[in-house]
């Protein structure tokens, strides 16, 4: 609509192995669901070295790269695109700084996580950050288009 141009901004966020294995997948994803935001994607699936190379390839000359890829290789991730107005910028303040010992409680790194090394999430740090891993991440008939058929629940 006019009063909301952007809507339909998209960012991809993954629950990293740690919080899967930590049983927080329910958690995590009722936060976005609460604050109003749209899914239009999810999987389940142990991540190739493959993918994870080109999802982190601004990265690869950092120290922790070989321990992240271990890191992200280590079990199952959730992966889910949601939709709305700045999603990508609110994901980032509702995810919380890349550090758990920065992060604020009341983010989901400040309120289950502890260190940089297995921070729980991963949230699209920009606008084209966000459409370049949903690509990667995602087949384009794999993101589904729906709207609210019952009127009494506001979409
Ligand atoms: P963010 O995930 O907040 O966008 P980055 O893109 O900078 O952060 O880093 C990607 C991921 O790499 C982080 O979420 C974290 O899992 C890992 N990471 C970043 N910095 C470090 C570090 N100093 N030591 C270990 N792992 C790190
Ligand atoms: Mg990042």
């Amino acid at each position: 609509s006019a009063a909301f141009p952007d809507e339909r901004e998209r960012t991809l966020i993954a629950i990293k192995p740690d919080g899967v294995q930590r049983r927080l997948v329910g958690q995590i994803m009722q936060r976005f669901e609460q604050r109003g935001f749209k899914l239009v994607g999810l999987k389940m699936l142990q991540v190739s070295e493959d993918l994870l190379s080109q999802h982190y390839c601004e990265l690869r000359t950092k120290p922790f790269y070989p321990s992240l890829l271990d890191y992200m290789s280590s079990g199952p991730v959730v992966v889910m695109v949601w939709e709305g107005h700045k999603v990508v910028q609110t994901s980032r303040t509702m995810v919380g700084h890349t550090n758990p010992a920065e992060a604020q409680a009341g983010t989901v790194r400040g309120d289950f996580s502890f260190h940089v090394s297995r921070n729980v999430v991963h949230a699209s740090d920009s606008p084209e950050g966000a459409q370049r891993e949903i690509q990667l991440w995602f087949q384009s008939k794999e993101l589904l288009k729906w709207e609210c058929c019952d009127q009494t629940i506001t979409c």
